[in-house]
């Protein structure tokens, strides 16, 4: 199965990933970062399986994420 992989410390809280996957996505009100949920930290990197129906929109995020923080393998 697809991981995300978040890096969450460096995101600006633009929003663009709750928006797109709000499944899988919220905004912090503590720190006004994306939080992916559910997920797994490991050292601060925050890391989630999805169904391979849920890995192409993933994609498409990440490419959109502004600061280039999200990935999936
Ligand atoms: S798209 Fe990237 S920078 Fe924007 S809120 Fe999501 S993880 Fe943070």
């Amino acid at each position: 199965m697809p991981k995300i992989i978040h890096y969450r410390h460096k995101c600006i809280g633009c929003n663009i990933c709750y928006e797109k996957q709000p499944d899988y996505w919220r905004l912090s009100k503590k720190d006004g970062k994306a939080t992916l949920l559910n997920a797994v930290e490991k050292k601060g990197i925050y890391i989630l399986q999805i169904p391979e129906f849920a890995a192409a929109l993933t994609r498409t995020i990440a490419q959109d994420c502004p600061v280039n923080i999200i990935k999936v393998i």
